[in-house]
C-alpha cells in the first residue's frame, strides 16, 4: 500500500491475507440492529465511525476501575490513570511514526487542532500582506481558522484551485506558493470528494521555499497508514471520533522545534511549571498545550481503538476499503440517474454524488427508511458545492465494517428512490 492511498481504478495489492468484514462487524456492536425495521447499513463513517466493543470497554473500564485526575495524584488511582494516558499517548506517536511522545497532544479534535496551530504557530509569525495558502477543497475547520488569522493580522488567503474530477491542480497550486506564504494547509483525504491529495510532494514542493505545512489527517487516518516523519510534515491533525475511537479526543502532531517555540494555546492548570504573579513559567511538552484536566478516558479509548486498528492491519483495511469503493464507483456509475461528484484518480472512503432532479435531503430521508444511513448537505465544505455547482450532496463514506453487499443495498434503494420521484 503506498501511502497515497488506494486508487479507484487499480485495487491495492493487499500485504496479507484481505480483512474478514463479517468478522470484523461482529466486533462493532452497534452495527447489529435494524432501523425502520431494516438492517442498518452504516455509510456515515466520514462523519463519525463507529466503536469497537474493545474501545467501548476500554473508555468503560476508566469509569469503573481506575477513574482519577492525571499528573497530580500521588495515590494509586491518579497513577494508573497517568499510565494509561500517556500509554495512550505513545500508541499515537507510534501510529503516526512521530519521532516523539512529546509531539503529540491530546486536543478535541481536527478542529481544535488546527485552531492551536492557527493561534499559537501561525499568528505571531504571520504579518499584512503575508498568505496563508490552501486549497478549495477544504473542510470548512481548514478555512475559516486562516480566515481568522488573517482578519487578526492583515494577511490574506490563497485558495488553489481543483478540477471538473475534484482533484487539485497542483500547477496553479505550486504558481499560488511564493516569498508570501507563510502557511500551506491542505487536507490529506477531502471529505466531500474523497481525493487524496499528493501530500508528500507539496510537503517537498513547499519545504523546498521554507513553507510549513499543517496537513488535515481528519480524513486520512481511517483509510491510509499515517508515517509524519516520512512525509516530513510540520504539522498533522486528526479525530479521535472518525477513527473508531471517541468523541472529544483528537491529535495535534508538531515537529518539536516548531512546539518548542510556539506559545500556550490556553493557560491554566497542568500547562506550568510554576506560577506566581510576577511570572508564570511553562511546562515542557506536551503539558504546555494541554491545559487543564485534559480528556482522560478518551485518549485512552483512541488508544484501544488504535490498537484494534493496528491488530487489523492498515494495509489490509486499506486494501479491503479500496476493493469496496472501487465496486462503489463502478455500481454508481452504471446507475441511471446518477451524477458522481469527485471522480479523481486517487480517493478514499467516499462516494458523493447528486441524483438527478432530486434533491440531496429526499435521496438521504427515503434512504433512512430503507435501514441505510448517508450524509446529504455541503459536508462542511460549501466551496466545494460552489465550485460543482449544486447545494447539496448525497455521501456515502465507508468504514472497515462496510462490504460490496452494503453497496448493493444502497444501490437498491437508489433504485426506490428513483420509483418514488418517477
Ligand atoms: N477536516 C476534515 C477533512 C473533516 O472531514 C472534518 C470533519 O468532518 C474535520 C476537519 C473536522 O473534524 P472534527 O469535527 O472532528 O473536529
Amino acid at each position: 500500500m503506498s501511502r497515497t492511498g488506494s486508487t479507484i481504478r487499480t485495487a491495492t495489492p493487499a500485504a496479507a491475507a484481505p480483512l474478514d468484514v463479517q468478522r470484523v462487524r461482529r466486533d462493532f456492536p452497534i452495527l447489529a440492529q435494524s432501523v425502520h425495521g431494516k438492517p442498518l447499513v452504516y455509510l456515515d463513517s466520514a462523519a463519525t465511525s463507529h466503536k469497537p466493543q474493545c474501545v467501548i470497554d476500554a473508555v468503560s473500564r476508566v469509569y469503573s476501575e481506575f477513574n482519577s485526575n492525571v499528573h497530580r495524584g500521588v495515590h494509586a488511582l491518579s497513577q494508573r490513570a497517568t499510565d494509561a494516558y500517556e500509554a495512550a499517548r505513545g500508541k499515537v506517536r507510534d501510529f503516526i511514526n512521530a519521532a516523539d511522545s512529546a509531539e503529540v497532544i491530546f486536543v478535541r479534535g481536527t478542529t481544535e487542532a488546527i485552531n492551536l496551530a492557527a493561534s499559537s504557530f501561525a499568528r505571531p509569525r504571520v504579518k499584512a500582506g503575508d498568505e496563508i495558502l490552501i486549497t478549495h477543497m477544504e473542510h470548512h475547520s481548514n478555512i475559516v481558522p486562516w480566515q481568522l488569522l488573517c482578519e487578526q493580522t492583515g494577511a490574506a488567503l490563497r485558495v488553489a484551485p481543483i478540477d471538473d474530477r475534484g482533484q487539485l491542480i497542483l500547477e496553479e497550486w505550486e504558481r499560488l506558493l511564493s516569498d508570501r506564504t507563510k502557511l500551506v494547509g491542505v487536507t490529506y483525504v477531502s471529505n466531500a470528494l474523497g481525493t487524496v491529495n499528493p501530500v508528500a510532494r507539496m510537503i517537498r514542493l513547499a519545504h523546498e521555499r521554507g513553507v510549513p505545512v499543517l496537513i488535515d489527517g481528519a480524513q486520512a487516518t481511517p483509510h491510509i497508514p499515517i508515517d509524519v516523519q516520512a512525509l516530513g510534515c510540520d504539522f498533522f491533525a486528526f479525530s479521535g471520533h472518525k477513527t473508531y475511537g471517541p468523541t472529544g479526543i483528537g491529535v495535534l502532531y508538531g515537529r518539536r522545534e516548531h512546539l518548542e517555540a510556539m506559545p500556550p494555546y490556553q493557560g491554566g492548570g497542568d500547562m506550568i511549571s510554576s506560577v506566581t504573579f510576577a511570572r508564570t513559567t511553562y511546562n515542557d511538552l506536551p503539558y504546555k498545550f494541554e491545559a487543564g484536566t485534559p480528556n482522560i478516558a478518551d485518549a485512552i479509548g483512541l488508544g484501544a481503538a488504535i490498537d484494534y486498528l493496528r491488530g487489523l492491519g492498515m494495509d489490509r483495511v486499506a486494501a479491503h476499503e479500496a476493493d469496496v469503493l472501487a465496486y462503489g464507483q463502478a455500481r454508481l456509475a452504471e446507475t441511471p440517474g446518477i451524477r458522481p461528484v469527485g471522480t479523481a484518480d486517487h480517493k478514499a472512503g467516499v462516494l458523493s454524488f447528486a441524483m438527478e432532479g432530486i434533491h440531496a435531503h429526499d435521496v438521504g430521508t427515503i434512504l433512512d427508511l430503507e435501514g441505510i444511513a448517508i450524509r446529504t448537505g455541503h459536508h462542511c465544505a460549501q466551496p466545494v458545492m460552489e465550485r460543482f455547482g449544486v447545494p447539496a450532496t448525497a455521501r456515502a463514506s465507508l468504514g472497515v465494517y462496510n462490504s460490496r453487499e452494503d453497496i448493493d443495498a444502497l444501490i437498491a434503494a437508489l433504485g426506490r428512490v428513483a420509483e418514488v420521484f418517477k
